[in-house]
Formats: C-alpha cells, structure tokens, sequence
C-alpha cells in the first residue's frame, strides 16, 4: 500500500460515496453467516455486509483516526483494485463493490473510512485460470470464520463448497457476472476459430473433464509436474552416479592402482 494512499486536501462530499475493493470471502463456522475479510491491514478482522469498521490495533479510538491507519480502505476505481489483485498473495479474493459512509478520509486513490455497505460481488478466475464454479473452503480462517476461495470443480476437489449464489444470498447482496482479464486475454471459449480447431486430445479430454476450460487448466498444472518430476529424476541420477562412484571407490581400496598415479592404503 505504501504510497498507494497519500492525502489529498480536504473536501465536503455531496453524493454518497463508492468505492471498490478486495476481500476474502467467509463463511461462519455454522454456516449461516457470511462475511468478509480484508487482504491487508484488516486481514486479521471480519466484517460483514454492513459493518463498523474498528480499529485494527485494538484502541478504542473512532475510526478513521488521524494519528491511526486503522478504518475501511477501498479504492475510487474498480481497475485499482483489479490492480492490487494481480498481487499472488491475493489470489483468492474476491472484488467487492462498497457504500461508504460516516467519518472518512480522502486520499489520491482512495477512502478510508468508518461504515461501510458491500453491495455487489463479483467472482475472480480460479488460481488456475479457469471460470469459478463453487466458493470451496480454504481449511483457513479465524475463530468462528472459515476462508472460502473462488475455485472451478477440478480446483475444488473433494473440498466442502458453496455456490457463488448461495454466498450472495447469505450475505444480502448482489452476485455479479465474474470479473474477466482485461486487454488482450481471453477464455479459450471465446477465443475466434478454437472451435473449429479442437484438440487432437479433445475427445479423451472431454470424456476425463467434460470441459475444455478445465482441460486446458488440467494440462498446465501436468506439464508442470512433469518438468517437477524430470528434475527430480535427474537430482536421483546424479545422487546414484554419486553413490555408485564411492561404491567403486570403496570396493576398489585394496586393489593396487584404483586411482591411477596415487598409492592405495596398506
Ligand atoms: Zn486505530
Ligand atoms: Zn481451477
């Protein structure tokens, strides 16, 4: 965040205040809660759909405080926040669009603020780059919240999940079509002509996952496991060529002139 919110001269609002930001999304530990929680200085707290924000350093101040960090945070624009989750640690996180209001305090790129509405979420790619289909437990989470993470059905795995929908409904807001990579990335769906040139694989594929999105996804993470493998597989060949070559050193100690131009042991 650093340089990221610096102040801006004062001013009086006269419409209400948006924002937008990022957050990961939670589940209450008997499920009938949803709520989220912030991706970076508020990542130890979670707040739900309408909330008070408190101070993240346990004073009891009001929040935003001046002589404190502690408050809501979120961005003027949607593509800032699409910024800050390019960031791996935020993968995961979801985009939350915010009402603000109460005290706040205008910086360049964004507010920090004391009350806050979440009005609509929108899903993010799953880690693997396929479309999200389920929300699944991360096994994460803080006292009485477990973290979910935006996955497709082959990242979800044997996992506990929640429909997108479902999340929505429990947190009293609104879903929004998934966030899509801006600029020239595209799903293989929608890239022009993949139809007409379908794997040679495809059929196989298809029969295995049912889905070329995942399919795709499937054969990146195999690629990579294979080159994990083959590095492997060269680390146990030079381990052995090792091993081998101090076995025939030490069988080879008694016999005169195992190392050419040296004097064996006697
Ligand atoms: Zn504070
Ligand atoms: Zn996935």
């Amino acid at each position: 965040m650093r340089g990221l919110f610096r102040r801006t001269p004062l001013e009086y609002p006269t419409g209400p205040l948006e924002g937008h930001k990022l957050a990961f999304p939670m589940l209450s530990a008997d499920g009938t809660t949803a709520g989220f929680s912030g991706v970076t200085l508020g990542r130890a707290h979670v707040y739900r759909t309408v909330d008070d924000a408190v101070c993240a350093h346990g004073c009891r101040h009001a929040c935003p405080s001046r002589w404190c960090d502690c408050g809501f945070y979120c961005f003027h624009t949607a593509d800032d926040a699409r910024e800050l989750a390019c960031a791996p640690e935020h993968q995961g996180a979801i985009l939350l669009e915010v009402a603000v209001s109460g005290r706040f305090r205008r910086y360049e790129l964004g507010l920090r603020y004391a009350r806050q509405r979440v009005r609509t979420i929108r899903m993010r790619a799953c880690r693997c780059g396929a479309r999200v289909a389920v929300l699944a437990d991360t096994g994460s989470g803080q006292h009485g919240w477990r973290r979910l993470e935006p996955v497709c059905l082959r990242c979800a795995g044997a996992r506990p999940v929640l429909s997108a929908q479902r999340f929505a409904e429990l947190a009293e807001l609104t879903l929004l079509p998934d966030d899509v990579a801006a600029g020239p990335l595209t799903t293989p769906d929608d890239a022009a002509g993949f139809a007409e040139h379908p794997d040679p694989h495809g059929t196989e594929a298809d029969d295995l996952i049912g889905d070329p999105v995942a399919a795709a996804g499937a054969v990146a993470v195999l690629t990579a496991e294979m080159a994990l493998l083959q590095a492997r597989l060269d680390e146990m060949a030079r381990q052995l060529g090792r091993a081998t070559a101090r076995l025939d050193a030490l069988e080879g100690r008694d016999l005169p002139a195992a190392e050419p131009g040296s004097e064996p042991d006697r």
